[in-house]
């Protein structure tokens, strides 16, 4: 590739017809120890940066290009309208520093978005600062370690069940706190198990219910209570509420705090890792700690809310995601009380039927019925020198993106499938028939899949551990 010669000092001619402007640095603008020699910039045409990208464009896999049962993520269908307004220039032309009286509008709609999601998860108030779900895990656990310290209570423990996400576990122990993990039994958080590790050491016990097997946890009251009665806090991951919306709420489960993940559930793609947003809620004393700014009205204008003496402070620049927050409003808005509540009925059908005929070709441990999702195993595969990966990675060829793999570790060889409302039966079906037919290939064509993607078998752990981002051409090794 060209590298292209610069100097700031150099006039740059714009020649318009009949006249000759002249623009000029003036000398001294640019500090002398910021001038470059050398711009190394890719110098290409305009048609071969289309080109680049319309290929790489083709070469990704989404929602837009067929079924996505990525298990916990929920990768649903993102409706268009959502994206239209996100991306309409009301919103694109907003500036963060920009007076309080010209942005009425955006203010309304994350004041009424705060008030719509606490409604929603049965919470007092709800920040919308955090930027994902992680963010949101890791800001409730910094609102309980405040709450704990002004009362003087030197806490040091958060619990969580063995089916948590791996977030659950990175979050606690960012926050300062050390992890106790307790053991399931039948898929479900053991009380006894819980009794046992709860002490006055118990600063807070993490759940998501229903849990990553897709498992309503109907015990959730008896292990508030048990909780509670320590003095301990009560931390929901918000993550799998689309499997309750309009049943029941973290609230009437009797939690402190939750997360939401608006990129999961509430209709922002989110694949390549965001942008995303994760509104976090709180209960009674616990808003109090609620990170700021918040939208607050005051009956007759909306402004921005740092006046929150116990706040924790700020967690993200500025106000949050607010591209995220128009596609949640925007989905809340048009779906109704209604609609999501038919929404969470078409998500855990949908589930019990995949899971129903999966069943009949791989085991899925645990009996009973699901919620948005269930966990199948691949272990069978292991006597043929396969794992789930081999079975994931021949999806690829006939379309599908895989499941989630290995996660929760409670199931050996995990494939966590989570078909969504949003797909229909034909798709549901197509799915099971690739399943079907990929376990009675060859050992040799699975192992070397996909044959047919754009992209071949990777190395993941290097391509994790040792990535090498550049947009200049690399020398191959
Ligand atoms: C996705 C997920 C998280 C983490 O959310 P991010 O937005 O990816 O940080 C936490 N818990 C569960 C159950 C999840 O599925």
């Amino acid at each position: 590739m060209n590298s292209r010669q610069a100097s700031y000092h150099e006039p740059l001619l714009l020649e318009l017809p009949g006249e000759t402007h002249e623009f000029r640095i003036p000398e001294g603008i640019v500090p002398e120890s910021m001038e470059r020699e050398d711009l190394n910039i890719p110098d290409l045409e305009e048609f071969q940066v289309v080109r680049h990208f319309t290929r790489l464009s083709q070469m990704t896999y989404g929602t837009d290009t067929g079924f996505y049962p990525l298990g916990s993520c929920t990768m649903k269908y993102s409706p268009k309208y959502a994206e239209v307004l996100a991306a309409s220039s009301n919103v694109r032309r907003l500036h963060p520093h920009q007076d309080e009286s010209s942005i009425q509008g955006a203010l309304q709609i994350m004041y009424d978005l705060q008030r719509m999601l606490s409604h929603m998860a049965g919470m007092d108030l709800v920040s919308l600062q955090p930027a994902a779900g992680a963010h949101g895990e890791f800001t409730g656990l910094l609102m309980a370690k405040a709450y704990f310290k002004e009362r003087d209570e030197g806490r040091t423990q958060v619990i969580l069940p063995d089916s948590a996400h791996g977030t659950n576990f990175a979050s606690a122990t960012m926050a300062g706190y050390d992890v106790v993990e307790i053991a399931s039994k039948d898929g479900v958080v053991n009380l006894r198990s819980l009794e046992k590790a709860l002490s006055e050491k118990t600063a807070v016990f993490m759940l998501t219910n229903p849990n990553t097997l897709g498992i309503f946890e109907s015990e959730v009251l008896e292990m508030a209570k048990l909780a509670h009665s320590q003095g301990a806090l009560l931390y929901y991951d918000g993550a799998n509420m689309n499997a309750i919306f309009g049943k029941t709420n973290p609230g009437r489960m009797k939690f402190d705090i939750v997360h939401f993940n608006l990129h999961k559930s509430f209709s922002t793609p989110h694949g390549g890792g965001g942008p995303g947003a994760g509104p976090i809620g709180a209960q009674g004393a616990l808003a109090e700690y609620l990170p700021i700014p918040l939208v607050g009205y005051d009956g007759e204008r909306y402004y921005l809310d740092y006046e929150r003496p116990r706040s924790i402070g700020k967690v993200r620049a500025f106000f949050g995601n607010f591209a995220v927050m128009i596609r949640a409003y925007a989905y809340i808005t048009r779906m109704g009380a209604e609609g999501l509540e038919m929404a969470t009925e078409n998500a855990v059908l949908n589930s019990n039927y995949l899971k129903a005929k999966v069943e009949k070709v791989l085991p899925v441990p645990y009996k009973g019925l699901r919620k948005h999702e269930f966990v199948a195993s691949a272990s069978q595969l292991r006597e043929r020198g396969l794992g789930a990966v081999d079975l994931a990675k021949r999806l690829i060829d006939y379309g599908f993106h895989p499941p989630t793999m290995y996660f929760p570790s409670l199931v050996e060889g995990a494939l966590m499938i989570e078909p969504t409302e949003s797909e229909t039966k034909e798709g549901l079906d197509t799915f099971c028939r690739a399943l079907e037919h990929i376990l009675q290939e060859d050992t040799e064509t699975l192992k070397t899949a996909p044959h047919n993607a754009p992209v071949r078998r990777v190395d993941e752990v290097r391509a994790a551990r040792k990535p090498i981002l550049s947009w200049r051409m690399l020398e191959r090794e």
